[in-house]
């Protein structure tokens, strides 16, 4: 069907206001949050503004019809092209259907439509004191639905886990516009192994099973109180051990972050004023929970990261936890400045890996940028293993364009080769789906088979994934 038909017809099917043809506005949604979008934007035919199931339905039935590609797409805060329309197709935007259908404390749990704010749903939560624990660096962005589809986490992750671990059930309409419910059909319930898991297997499908119209999630009492603390080390090595000793202590913090030398000098020239003490690596831990119980988990973690640590230092004070936390908070930020002329790319920037390796892996990182002459800087969850590397390009320049691509490609073949994964939190999309087959070998012909079950006409968000 030819691009000015596809359009009259979604006019016709939702009105002028809830479908986007201008040029600019296709083109702002050309882009995600990747450098892939930078070097290669996918201008869609048309987006739509869906707020009902009905008119998800109505479009991803035309678009079934009619074998036009459909995209999902949240806030477009992605870092892998995944919201992309690469070979043109409709863009469901979701993000203006924002509702939160209800808040059922009593079974705590919520009901909202996919493109209720992350920050948006806390703020609700809170007035029942409860919160939906995973915290993406995005929660003032970044969407539920986007969440869902990309199974996103954060700093919290390594003791209040992924988004998945909080989705209850889901509405999606198919790929050929019929609306299955996950988790049952009128259930409230918080455990149950009724049925296969559709949810869990929704969670993380990146848009390529179907459009998630509705979510069902489990929400968690809010803790009382919190402590951090930073410990500087001398010696990268000693960083991850201290991380392993506090957990062979019984201690699980609600946050472990760790900025290595490149970090630190990057908060350090962004914001003099933090003056981070110079060294190998910072470590900072937060932990929530009952006063009583944060206090001692403080006490152990001072005792224990001080055997190796050149300095520690516990607070719980509101105003010294915030100026402890706030190299970390601004390290994306001043990253992007460690060179004048540079900028800091999405790319490469979400490996996990084993936490015995982690310390390995950072110097390894640091070789490759030497290597192909190109700034890093790296940060992250060093609890889970979820590192974070920011190289600093000036992305005018072809040539450090062609260095970088290759320097992250490295990076990924690092990350699977010390038995780690390409990508912690952040998700596949089109940037690391070329790993697929070396990430999960036979593996990737029984997601194909599930993908043909669903999608046997290849419309949903095609090309993603694998
Ligand atoms: C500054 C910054 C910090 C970030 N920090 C983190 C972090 O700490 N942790 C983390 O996990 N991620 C992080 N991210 C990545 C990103 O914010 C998350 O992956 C987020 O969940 C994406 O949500 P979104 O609404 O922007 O989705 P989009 O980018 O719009 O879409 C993401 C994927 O979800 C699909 N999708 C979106 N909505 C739906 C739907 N309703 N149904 C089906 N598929 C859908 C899209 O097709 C696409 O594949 C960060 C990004 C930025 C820019």
């Amino acid at each position: 069907m030819e691009i000015k038909d596809i359009k009259k017809q979604l006019v016709k099917m939702l009105g002028k206001d809830k479908v986007l043809t201008d040029e600019l506005d296709l083109m702002y949604y050309s882009y995600d949050s990747s450098f892939l979008t930078k070097l290669e934007p996918g201008k869609p035919a048309a987006v739509v503004l869906p707020t009902s199931t009905e008119e998800v339905q109505k479009v991803v039935r035309f678009a079934y019809e009619n074998d036009i590609a459909i995209v999902p797409r949240g806030a477009g805060t992605g870092e892998t092209g995944g919201c992309i329309a690469f070979k043109g197709g409709i863009v469901l935007d979701l993000s203006t259907w924002d509702e939160i259908v209800e808040i059922d404390a009593k079974n705590m749990q919520v009901i909202v439509r996919p493109g209720v704010i992350h920050a948006r749903l806390n703020e609700a939560l809170a007035k029942y004191n409860l919160f939906f624990p995973p915290d993406p660096g995005s929660s003032q962005m970044c969407t539920v639905g986007g969440m869902v589809a990309n199974n996103a986490s954060g700093l919290r992750a390594v003791k209040y886990g992924a988004t998945e671990q909080y989705i209850l059930g889901l509405e999606v309409v198919l790929p050929d516009g019929n609306v299955m419910v996950t988790g049952g059909m009128n259930a409230r319930v918080i455990k149950n192994v009724s049925g296969l898991n559709l949810t869990k297997l929704m969670v993380g499908s990146e848009g390529v099973l179907g459009i998630i119209t509705q979510i069902r999630l489990r929400c968690w009492p809010k803790p009382k109180a919190r402590g951090i603390a930073m410990a500087v080390y001398d010696n990268l090595d000693d960083a991850p051990e201290t991380v392993l000793e506090v957990y062979q202590a019984g201690i699980l913090p609600s946050g472990i972050e760790i900025l290595d030398g490149s970090a630190i000098m990057a908060v350090n020239q962004f914001k003099p004023q933090i003056n981070l003490p110079d060294a190998e690596a910072i470590l900072l831990f937060e932990v929530d929970g009952n006063p009583p119980g944060v206090d001692y988990d403080g006490k152990v973690i001072a005792e224990i990261a001080g055997k190796r640590a050149r300095s520690v230092e516990w607070a719980t004070d509101p105003k010294r936890m915030a100026e402890l936390w706030e190299g970390r908070s601004i390290t994306a930020t001043a990253a992007a400045r460690v060179r004048a002329d540079g900028s800091r790319i999405f790319a490469g920037e979400d490996i996990s890996i084993p936490l015995s390796k982690i310390a390995d892996v950072l110097r390894a990182i640091r070789a490759l940028g030497d290597k192909y002459g190109i700034k890093v800087v790296n940060y992250g969850h060093i609890g889970d293993g979820n590192v974070h590397t920011a190289p600093v390009i000036n992305p005018e320049n072809p040539e450090e364009v062609e260095k970088v691509l290759q320097l992250v490609h490295d990076i990924h073949l690092l990350a699977i080769e010390m038995q780690g994964s390409t990508t912690g939190e952040h998700g596949v999309g089109a940037v690391r789906r070329q790993y697929a087959e070396l990430e999960h070998g036979l593996a990737v012909e029984y997601m194909r088979a599930v993908k043909l079950a669903f999608d046997p006409k290849g419309i949903m968000n095609p090309e993603k994934l694998f």
